[in-house]
């Protein structure tokens, strides 16, 4: 196909804001699916996503399209997650395509997510397309959406497509729109081949697909190619493109998009960001690399049942193939036996691999609480990475701590500014903008990331009611009077347990942690003290009372069934307990301890 004949771009949008079903009508509507084949949501493959409502790993599509200047185009969408664990992979899929289209629900308006995808287009310089979506609605006020586009985000709306992707209205103006008003891609065909690798994934048929978008060059079946960062050579086995499902093609050319297989065993082997080349005249100048993703999130994942160890790694080492973003490392605890820790871009990518692991390996986990990387700054002038509280060292050679922050947007009705306010201040942040656009408050807020990885963004919806929108970016390291609190059940510290807080919140935290550890550790033949600690310093304390009697004695052993139904319930509830020392405690605890209300 010809450059001019090309267009290449992606839709950005908040989550709900109708991408995935605009995506889905552009792909029908020039019936590049027949439509028997045709489901919802199309781009949206793994099961979690379908039913999260929201898409996680970027797809593309190649689409057909004649215009109405009678000649016909090839259109490649990149389909990028909404979600902010995954504001890399958006950045990094906008290199790759030369245009945006800006989706904005006409009954909502600009959001965080709105807010944050447009500057990673505006940042890859992307020509951008605002469409107001959900005109059928009654509720749509294309005119105020349009202006407050313009006042927010600085871009012109005049001349914004008023689609609605559900019923088909202005599908065929926002394809024109496509060929008309974005720009055709450039590159040359007879110069050495540079491909850029968009992204890779794992497939249990074929191996390591790569996707990749052709700058200059061309790629063709059986090229031996080389990926410039670590220098391998491989045989091309297949290359094609994505309708969306994959078709075989003879070669790719400049400004194309399509994908390459090459024996490659795996995703951990294909730098996202890397230039291909021919092995044999090939370019000797690399693209401009991106950084690598890093997992940002860590926490410990063990098998309810020890026994489930091995799978467990088995599971992990899997998922790991097919996604380079997620680390781990065998971990020990003295509370939950054998484990991993494991590393994740953000609290949604973490229940990704989590529910992945319990659904499609069927393995019950415990999860311990979400923590972030810590700096130790030691007083022999070295710095330590703490991604697990129970690590810390001894606090007589450490000099100071410091913790990674974040800049927070949040986007709320007026009516709930004051409580999102208050929740900002009570995780210790520092207000740094608050500015109106339209009868919404825009808050920019510098929080420590720690307050924000646990419970933050679901208690941000429920003191809004949903009506907030959230977005971050990390900024950067600060030091602070940080401590580790240890929980002590039955005067034995239970490392799942700990936790880095604040000096100034320690005692409050430590009291709430300990009280909700009494409802959920259940009474024993004997009492158990619970305490919180820093140091050798007990902060908070509660004392769980003896059970007086067995459970079944108020049965009088009159009715028997029902006596043996009080102990199989005993016995399914001691399933989901670990046993630490003499004490048993419930596995929800090590996450449900640390919520804060
Ligand atoms: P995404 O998160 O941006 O991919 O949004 P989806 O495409 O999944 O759409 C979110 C919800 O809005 C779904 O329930 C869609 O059916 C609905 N939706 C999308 N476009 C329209 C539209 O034009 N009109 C109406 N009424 N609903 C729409
Ligand atoms: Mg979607």
């Amino acid at each position: 196909t010809p450059l001019s004949h090309i267009r290449n771009f992606s839709i950005v949008a908040h989550i709900d804001h109708g991408k995935s079903t605009l995506a889905d009508r552009l792909i029908q509507s020039t019936n590049t699916v027949a439509d028997r084949d045709m489901k919802e949501q199309m781009l949206d493959s793994m099961d979690i996503e379908r039913e999260r409502g929201i898409t996680i790993k970027a797809q593309t599509v190649r689409i057909n399209y004649v215009a109405d200047d009678g000649e016909e185009y090839v259109l490649n969408l990149i389909d990028t997650p909404g979600h902010v664990d995954f504001a890399y992979e958006v950045s990094r899929s906008m290199r790759a395509v030369e245009g945006s289209l800006l989706v904005v629900d006409s009954t909502q308006g600009v959001e965080a997510q709105t807010l944050a995808n447009v500057y990673h287009a505006l940042d890859a310089d992307h020509e951008i397309v605002p469409v107001l979506n959900k005109i059928d609605l009654p509720a749509a006020d294309c005119d105020r959406v349009a202006e407050q586009i313009e006042d927010v985000i600085g871009i012109d709306a005049s001349d914004a497509i008023r689609v609605s992707a559900k019923t088909g209205i202005g599908i065929k103006e926002t394809l024109e729109a496509i060929v008309t008003r974005l720009p055709a891609p450039t590159g040359t065909l007879d110069a050495p081949l540079k491909a850029m690798l968009v992204d890779s994934w794992y497939d249990s048929y074929l191996g390591v697909i790569v996707l990749v978008r052709i700058m200059d060059g061309q790629l063709k079946k059986g090229d031996r190619i080389r990926f410039m960062q670590n220098g391998t050579v491989h045989h091309v086995d297949r290359i094609g493109v994505f309708r969306p499902a994959m078709t075989e093609i003879a070669t790719l050319g400049p400004g194309e998009l399509g994908f390459l297989t090459a024996s490659i065993k795996q995703v951990r082997d294909t730098r996202v960001g890397d230039t291909i080349t021919h092995e044999k005249r090939g370019t000797d100048k690399a693209l401009p690399g991106f950084k690598p993703a890093q997992p940002v999130v860590f926490c410990g994942l063990f098998p309810v049942d020890s026994a489930e160890f091995e799978d467990l790694r088995d599971a992990i080492e899997k998922l790991a193939l097919n996604d380079a973003s997620f680390s781990f490392e065998m971990e020990t605890s003295a509370a939950l036996g054998f484990g991993f820790r494991c590393g994740f871009l953000g609290l949604l990518h973490l229940e990704v691999i989590r529910d992945r692991i319990e659904r499609e390996y069927d393995i019950d986990l415990i999860t311990t609480a979400p923590s972030v990387i810590y700096d130790i700054h030691m007083k022999d002038g070295t710095v330590q990475q703490l991604h697990n509280p129970a690590d810390m060292p001894d606090l007589t050679y450490v000099d100071h701590i410091q913790e990674p922050r974040i800049k927070a947007t949040i986007l709320v009705p007026d009516e709930f500014l004051g409580d999102v306010l208050k929740l900002c201040q009570d995780r210790r942040g520092i207000q740094e903008n608050l500015t109106y656009a339209g009868s919404r408050a825009m808050v920019v807020y510098d929080l420590p990331l720690n307050e924000v990885v646990f419970d933050f963004y679901d208690r941000l919806k429920s003191v809004t009611k949903g009506y907030a929108s959230f977005d971050y970016q990390m900024t950067g390291y600060r030091q602070d009077a940080l401590v580790k609190m240890s929980i002590l059940v039955n005067d034995e510290p239970v490392d799942a347990l700990s936790t880095m807080v604040h000096r100034d919140r320690a005692e409050t935290r430590g009291r709430a942690m300990v009280e909700k550890l009494k409802d959920l550790i259940p009474r024993h033949m004997f009492k158990i003290p619970i305490q919180a600690a820093i140091g050798g310093k007990v902060i908070a304390r509660e004392t769980l009372s003896a059970m007086r009697k067995d459970v079944t004695a108020k049965c009088y052993g009159g009715d028997a069934s029902r006596k043996r139904k009080l102990l199989d319930k005993q016995k399914a509830g001691k399933k989901k307990m670990r046993q630490f020392g003499k004490v048993d405690i419930p596995q929800e605890a090590f996450i449900s301890a640390l919520k804060m209300d």
